[in-house]
């Protein structure tokens, strides 16, 4: 974590996504020159969010247009770059060790490839990605690995938090993360709050709704926050696995074994981000001024998604809609009238075409980039749920 969170000075009028970013990233990367980051941001974050209005206060945050179109790209392409340019001088292979519940295997994946000096190895629960998510991580080759895990994305975040904390392994292998528990991933995720106000323009803040799984996005949205960005609020919007609303309601934090939902990029029992989440407040009674939490059911998530399409024609995806749906019960209250909500668009829906043709009885258009690895060969590793099985083929290749 940042000892201190600093100060955002005042942006150019009407700045561009990148000028967002570049202002942002100056101050958390303070000691990589302006010139690099500059390069980074032009070359690795050359798409943008975009705000799309459903209603008169009500607006998606559109963060998919990304390389593989799911909001992590921001994280992992700039902490690629990062990367890129720190391991300049090294001469050891680093290895990449990810944890994927669906999205940020092809991300991280995407994001690193043809990165020298560097190898990735992602972890993705066996049958438990949509079939369009597994061609996304499985067909990208060259330095990039997957590993299907027989078990469930909690298990395959406790081989990576295992193999982190095995001395003996990293001696003979450099490994780093690139999950949200890496703070690399988190800084770039500012950005697109900071510049959410930016495309906003409002006299009040904006109340944004976050869905949320390891929590990372919301911790960057309250980091966003402390440099000066104002909102009215914030929604830890999450699918039945509300180990977070629960902890807001009771003041008690019980990981429990993750479900599997619509929204499955969002299974998660235990939130990596939890401890970097509460480091940022004051205890307890400060955290709920803060942040509601919602748990949404699939049910509710589907019944969202149809409405939603019927009113407006917009199409949610499974994430999308969670947050949606948590927005929309939230702005009922009296106490946000007139206030903007915004919530965070996630992944695109062709990502999840199974659930939302479904339910919406819409065909969703494919986005070139998503055609063209639907054409490729799956290329996985099967591994047993064993920290020795995975510790074994980390040391192997
Ligand atoms: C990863 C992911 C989330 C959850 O984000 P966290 O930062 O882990 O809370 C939500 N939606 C989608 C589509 C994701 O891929």
């Amino acid at each position: 974590m940042p000892v201190s969170i600093p100060k955002l000075g005042a942006l150019p009028p009407a700045a561009t996504f990148q000028e967002t970013a570049l202002a942002v990233a100056k101050l958390f990367c303070s000691d990589i020159p302006d010139r690099i980051l500059e390069e980074i941001i032009a070359t690795r974050l050359s798409f943008s969010p975009r705000l799309h209005q459903l209603d008169k206060n009500l607006f998606c945050l559109e963060l998919f247009h990304g390389p593989t179109l799911a909001f992590k790209d921001f994280g992992a392409s700039f902490m690629a770059g990062l990367m890129d340019f720190l391991l300049k001088d090294n001469n050891r292979i680093l290895t990449i060790l990810a944890a994927t519940s669906g999205d940020t295997g092809s991300a991280v994946g995407q994001a690193f490839k043809n990165v020298s000096g560097v190898r990735v190895v992602l972890l993705y629960p066996s049958g438990k990605v949509s079939r369009i998510q597994e061609q996304q991580l499985t067909t990208i080759g060259g330095n990039v690995t997957a590993l299907e895990v027989e078990g469930t994305f909690d298990d395959c975040q406790r081989l990576v938090k295992e193999a982190f904390q095995d001395k003996a392994l990293q001696d003979c292998c450099p490994l780093s993360s690139a999950n949200s528990i890496n703070i690399g991933r988190l800084i770039p995720q500012i950005f697109y709050y900071v510049y959410l106000n930016v495309l906003l323009q409002s006299d009040l803040p904006p109340l944004v709704s976050v869905p949320s799984g390891n929590f990372g996005n919301l911790t960057a949205g309250i980091i966003a926050e402390k440099t000066g960005s104002s909102f009215s609020g914030f929604i830890a919007a999450t699918n039945e696995n509300d180990i977070v609303p629960h902890y807001l309601q009771t003041a008690d934090f019980r990981p429990r074994p993750s479900v599997t939902t619509l929204s499955n990029a969002m299974d998660v029992g235990n939130p990596s981000n939890f401890e970097r989440l509460i480091a940022l407040f004051d205890g307890h009674s400060d955290i709920v001024k803060r942040i509601a939490g919602i748990k949404v059911d699939d049910a509710t998530t589907e019944l969202r998604t149809r409405k939603t399409f019927e009113e407006t024609g917009y199409i949610l995806d499974p994430h999308g809609a969670v947050a949606c749906e948590a927005l929309i019960q939230t702005l009922h209250l009296p106490r946000w009238k007139d206030v903007p909500g915004v919530f965070l668009g996630t992944a695109h829906p062709a990502k999840f075409p199974e659930t939302v043709e479904r339910v919406t009885g819409a065909v969703v258009p494919v986005p070139e980039r998503l055609l063209d690895c639907q054409n490729r060969k799956k290329e996985a590793i099967p591994l047993d749920a064993s920290y020795e099985e995975l510790k074994d083929f980390l040391g192997t290749i």
